[in-house]
């Protein structure tokens, strides 16, 4: 999946990722070697005019072969998650970003 910008739904600025990585505290239990840890990971995403949201993140297995994904929805929010995070989440991505887009 190629990098996408997440756009503030009221006022179409983009948004950068704000405060930590939470998760869920589930236990799950994988097979062994395998990370089939379904807890709802979220990242909390800020515009310039805060305006924030929470972005969900779908899990996934890192092992080749393995085809285990967690659920694109969840108990503890409404939505679907991403499965892959917006750009923004480092620093120098969301710099570069703002520097291409204002002007
Ligand atoms: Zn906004
Ligand atoms: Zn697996
Ligand atoms: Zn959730």
């Amino acid at each position: 999946m190629s990098p996408w910008v997440l756009v503030c739904e009221e006022c179409g600025e983009p948004m950068n990722v704000y405060g930590p990585e939470m998760s869920t505290l589930v236990g799950f239990i994988s097979p062994p070697g395998h990370n089939h840890d379904d807890n709802c990971v979220h990242r909390t995403y800020r515009c310039k005019n805060n305006h924030t949201k929470q972005v969900y993140k779908r899990n996934k297995c890192t092992v080749e072969g393995c085809d285990w994904v967690g659920k694109e929805e969840c108990w503890c929010h409404l939505g679907k998650k991403f499965d892959e995070w917006p750009v923004g989440t480092k620093a120098s991505d969301a710099l570069k970003f703002f520097q291409e887009t204002v002007r």
